[in-house]
């Protein structure tokens, strides 16, 4: 049976504890700075769709009506060419000339797990901030989501890592030559227009799927994020490495239960010292729940040192301090891809007027 995760339980938690409580200094703001940085990243993303979108029926009306620059960030949606120009990159040594943002922003996005574990998926990712918005939803709805019981849960989390083979399998058989002439395909070249109009002209099986999606995430949090996404996936492989994890301090924490119970990931928060989990979003949830003064924390490892308070002096990564560091990533990457003259991709418009009109009557390359 599916167990409800009701805040509740919290008070039966709290019970628990034994040890007297040193409360927190100063609130925490983890969730309102994450929150404001979801949205404005969500709106960054409503423009850059508006902007293409506009680009897009420029060329399907034949050159008529309001023209836009084509916004390179739309390749942040393509993470499988942004893949595949990885890859190109590396074997290679040269920049692809076709969706080479979709490179940039993949590299960002992986080099943010590296170092701050998958804070792009709590703190950037739209799909992720709908994904919560849509649990949320349905804690309100539903008093509570459901949390899948272990011998159903550890397979379905599996899911997203067969997907993720199946595209680094695929990707992994490709040389060079035959990821060049992919990108250089017809198909290749508007794959963004292709993905556009996926959604644009959504069929009816199409829309079943995503009205599933969104009916579960309301009933089990984040439930594309923890079973199907292969982004996730990897971006959560990346994560292992980071220095900066969610640290759980012995000697303050009262045993309480409530970092584990904010927890979206439903990870064991209270019984551990450091979480090494790929699940992590570094969501900081746990960190805002928690009552005492040094207990937990979003830190580099602790020094030796015998208080607390010393321990964790300069060692933990506050709210703003992650929210600068993803700004610095993202920002850098798209000034360094425009600086040398990377960042767009340049076809000429003729080639994308005969394109863009019929992009759906393109086919992959191998079907
Ligand atoms: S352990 Fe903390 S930071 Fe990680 S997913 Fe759970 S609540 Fe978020
Ligand atoms: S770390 Fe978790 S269990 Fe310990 S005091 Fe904080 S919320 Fe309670």
């Amino acid at each position: 049976m599916a167990a409800l995760r009701s805040p509740l339980l919290t008070t039966v938690a709290a019970q628990r504890s034994r040890k007297p409580l040193v409360r927190r200094r100063s609130p925490d703001r983890s969730q309102r700075i994450r929150h404001i940085v979801q949205w404005a990243f969500l709106a960054l993303n409503g423009w850059i769709g508006l902007q293409f979108f506009v680009w897009v029926r420029y060329f399907e009306r034949g050159g008529e009506g309001l023209y836009v620059p084509r916004p390179a960030g739309v390749e942040g949606w393509l993470p499988i060419a942004g893949l595949m120009n990885t890859k190109y990159l590396l074997l290679t040594g040269r920049v692809p000339m076709i969706h080479p943002a979709a490179m940039y922003l993949f590299l960002g996005f992986m080099l943010m797990s590296i170092l701050l574990k998958k804070a792009f998926c709590s703190w950037l990712c739209p799909v992720g901030t709908l994904s919560e918005g849509f649990w949320k939803l349905g804690r309100k709805l539903f008093r509570g989501n459901l949390a899948l019981p272990k011998w159903l849960d550890l397979p379905l989390r599996g899911l997203k890592y067969v997907l993720l083979a199946l595209f680094v399998a695929l990707i992994g058989y490709m040389s060079a030559e035959a990821l060049h002439g992919f990108m250089q395909t017809p198909y290749g070249l508007v794959v963004d227009v292709e993905m556009m109009n996926f959604f644009r002209e959504m069929g009816l099986t199409a829309a079943i799927v995503i009205a599933a999606l969104a009916v579960m995430s309301m009933l089990v949090q984040n439930f594309w994020c923890r079973y199907l996404c292969p982004y996730g996936a990897l971006l959560g492989l990346a994560s292992l490495v980071s220095p900066v994890k969610i640290r759980r301090d012995e000697e303050a924490c009262i045993d309480c239960g409530k970092c584990a119970h904010a927890c979206p990931a439903q990870l064991p928060v209270d019984q551990l010292v450091q979480i090494r989990s790929v699940e992590c979003s570094s969501c900081m949830a746990c960190v805002a729940a928690c009552p005492a003064q040094d207990a937990l924390q979003f830190a580099l490892p602790p020094r030796k040192a015998p208080i607390s308070a010393a321990r964790w002096y300069r060692r933990s990564i506050g709210p703003v301090a992650t929210a600068a560091v993803l700004a610095y990533i993202f920002f850098g990457v798209i000034l360094l891809a425009r600086a040398t003259n990377h960042w767009q991709t340049n076809i000429p418009r003729s080639v994308y007027m005969q394109l863009v009109p019929h992009a759906n009557e393109l086919s992959h390359p191998g079907m």
